[in-house]
């Protein structure tokens, strides 16, 4: 182990949290799906450590964009999509992504096991340029080069894992062409969230959803291999 991450500080519990296992369902995106006003609204909330070293690299100092800036401007978030399903019915689609920052480790750990619904937002030094999704314990951990300054029209790193968040796979698992190309889910260095991959993930809640008669149907997203699970 020592010498595979040599350069390890105790600041990076990402890395180092063996016991961690908060929440061993991955519950991570909260979804309400409203058959009768025909919304669905998917809410992310992600909580880090605004003293862990390295975290600025991710949330910026206010003078460069950060990954923080392009999620909320350029993510999920950015705007409401459409889904037209196989009636021809459209849907709205909401994203409310939204990052609160804490004092300590602890009280992110505090956040995690009173939000069952929460996730953990955290730098590590050994990611680099890449990002990574954990969904057993609830992690988005991004290295410091994860913020491509040179494609300011890309989403970032931190969008696509948080596609990851609520159950999108990335593109390359899938069939071709399935959520399109170029998207956040993609590896190119140019990558928009596109329709096709909103579509592909609420096509899964909304098969979910329609599984029961409630008119109002609350679900927790997992990651893309498990199938999102209604609420009672
Ligand atoms: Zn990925």
């Amino acid at each position: 182990m020592s010498d595979k991450y040599p350069n390890i500080s105790s600041y990076n519990y990402c890395l180092w949290n063996p016991i961690r296992v908060v929440d061993p369902d991955g519950r991570d995106g909260e979804v309400v799906v409203n058959k009768n006003d025909m919304t669905i609204s998917i809410a992310v909330r992600l909580y880090y450590n605004r003293n862990q070293s390295g975290i600025r690299n991710i949330v910026g100092t206010g003078e460069d964009p950060s990954q923080i800036d392009l999620a909320l401007q350029k993510g999920f978030s950015s705007r409401e999509w459409g889904y037209t399903d196989e009636n021809n019915d459209v849907w709205k689609v909401s994203f409310d992504v939204s990052f609160i920052p804490q004092n300590s480790d602890g009280e992110v750990e505090k956040m995690l096991s009173l939000d069952p619904m929460g996730n953990k937002l955290c730098y590590d030094v050994n990611l680099g340029a890449s990002g990574h999704w954990e969904s057993a314990s609830r992690t988005i951990s991004l290295g410091t080069k994860s913020v491509i300054d040179v494609y300011l029209d890309d989403v970032g790193t931190l969008t696509h894992e948080i596609g990851h968040a609520w159950g999108l796979p990335d593109a390359k698992d899938v069939s071709e062409g399935v959520m399109g190309s170029n998207g956040a889910m993609s590896y190119n260095s140019c990558r928009r969230v596109n329709e096709k991959e909103v579509g592909y993930g609420v096509r899964r809640l909304l098969d979910v959803a329609n599984t029961t008669e409630g008119r109002v149907v609350r679900l927790h997203v997992h990651n893309s291999a498990q199938t999102p699970q209604i609420v009672e």
